[in-house]
Parts: structure tokens; sequence; C-alpha cells
């Protein structure tokens, strides 16, 4: 396996502009909190032995973000979308117990974040998903019935409706998965959807996800890597995710292949849901150039 990167490395990479190409802001939203069990993220998390045959549940605040592209000829594209508004509501019991909305403040509604950053929601132009799990896709409601095209890899939009048809994975939620959204299906391994930005299929957390590589003139490459990671210790410390993992071998081929893109790009790392490598960046309106 590559060679590990701590979290002051990370923040302190050198700004490189890998491609050439360059796109004129990017903004990180933070747009909600969970607190769920650790043994969701990290494998063996709470594990007992035969020392400590009791050890205590852990328990991990987690960040729930979205990211906003100001993209010279797109216009504004949006990195996924949140939960939804009143998801604990329409995810109801027993999962809002599992992964419970804590420290909630309006002011992290999706369209709020977005006019912190002088845009309206109606604004957006492009959404591109990085996986449809409810927590990610609950804010597709905003775009049901209009023309704005919903960018998801074909893998992830086929298993998103069978298991949404056959309730075998509670994960996904039919209130976002509707024929009256704009669905556009990248189909392979790697896309270029537009100047600056890359698409790249990376299996495990789930069929479909993709990670989205952003180019950016001052700040350097970024890599949202949505829930490939949910953690830094999945990424730094190579910890398989733990009961929300789906297929390992995939996730880790698909780990080999973002260790090597980060080593080549010295991206910074946007990891799905973690605080602590959040908070080592700036949150709208901050604009990263
Ligand atoms: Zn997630």
């Amino acid at each position: 396996m590559a060679e590990v990167t701590s979290l002051d490395a990370l923040s302190k990479c050198p700004k490189v502009q890998s491609d050439g190409n360059s796109i004129d802001t990017f903004q990180i939203l933070n747009v909600g909190t969970l607190e769920a069990d650790e043994g969701w993220f990290t494998r063996g998390g709470g594990t007992s032995t035969l020392s400590n045959p009791n050890p205590p549940r852990g328990r991990r605040k987690m960040i729930i973000m979205t990211m906003l592209i100001d993209h010279p000829k797109e216009g504004l594209i949006l990195f996924e979308t949140g939960a939804g508004e009143n998801y604990p509501e329409v995810w109801g019991a027993p999962i809002n117990d599992i992964f419970a909305r804590v420290d909630y403040d309006p002011e992290q509604e999706l369209d709020k974040q977005i006019e912190l950053t002088g845009h309206l929601i109606s604004d957006v132009k492009m959404v591109i998903m990085g996986h449809l799990h409810l927590d990610h896709a609950g804010g597709l409601e905003h775009w049901v019935g209009t023309n704005v095209p919903i960018w998801v890899h074909e893998d992830e939009l086929k298993h998103a409706f069978y298991t949404v048809a056959t309730g075998t994975d509670a994960v996904y939620l039919p209130h976002y998965m509707k024929f009256d959204l704009n669905w556009q299906c990248m189909t392979g391994d790697y896309l270029e959807i537009t100047q600056g930005i890359t698409l790249r299929l990376a299996k495990g957390h789930t069929p479909g996800l993709i990670i989205m590589q952003v180019n950016l003139l001052d700040s350097g490459t970024w890599i949202c890597t949505t829930d490939m990671y949910h953690v830094l210790e999945n990424w730094e410390d190579n910890v398989p995710q733990g009961w929300l993992a789906r297929d390992h071998d995939d996730w880790i081929r698909s780990h080999q292949m973002i260790r090597m893109l980060q080593r080549r790009t010295n991206a910074n790392m946007l990891f799905g849901h973690c605080k602590k490598t959040a908070e080592k960046y700036k949150f709208a309106p901050y604009s990263y150039t």
C-alpha cells in the first residue's frame, strides 16, 4: 500500500495545478451533523478482546458536506445535496435513532448554505452525485420536475432503483429516487465532465460511487471522496469501513487508485463525514480559488 500521509501533511500540501485548467471558485458547505456508533465507519471499532471484554462503545459526530463550484463555462455546479429538509421525519425510526441528527442549525439547510455564497439554490445548473445514499441525495428533492442535470454513475442509479424497489438496503430512500429528475449517467471508469473537473468510479462503499477531482489555480487539486472514506482513519491508517462497507475487495482496489491519484496531484482530500479533517479547511462563504 502507498505511503501513509498525516493530517498535518495533507493540510500543508503545496499548491499544484495538475491539469492546466482552472475554475473560478470552490466552496465547502456545512449542511449538518449526524451522530452514530463508530462501528459503522471503522472496521473493528469497539471490538471486545479477552483482556477487555466490554470496551466502551465509541460514538462519532459526523459532518455532512456538499461542495459548490462556480465554473466559467457551466455556471454553478453542486457536488451532492446532503440529507434534505426535515430528514429525521422523512427517515423515521429506527434510521434516525441509528444516524441521529444533532446540533441542528437551520442555517445549515442546503438553500441557506447556498445563499451564504451569494447565490440561490435555483441558480444551480448541474448536480453531481458521488453516490445516492440518503444522507447525500435527500436534497435532490429540490430538483424534482426541473431540467437541471443530475449526474451519477449508471451502476449507482441502477442499484439505487433496484434497492428501493426491493427494499434490500434501507440506505436508499424512494422520496428522491424519482423518474422526474433529469438523470444523466456516467458509464465508464473515468469522465472529464467539464474543464477542470474529472470523475472516477471508486466502487466499494457502493457499486457506483464516484469521486470528484477539481483543479484550482491557487489552492491546487481537490479530491472530494464522498463516502469512499467516512473518516480520516479510513484513508490515513488504511482502516476499511465498518458496517457501512458493501464490497471489501472493490474498496481496496479503489483505495489504491485514489492513493496514487493523491500522490500524483498533491491533492487536498475531503472525506465524506470527517469533522476533524473538514475543520482544517474553511467553510462557505469562504471561497477557494
Ligand atoms: Zn454518508
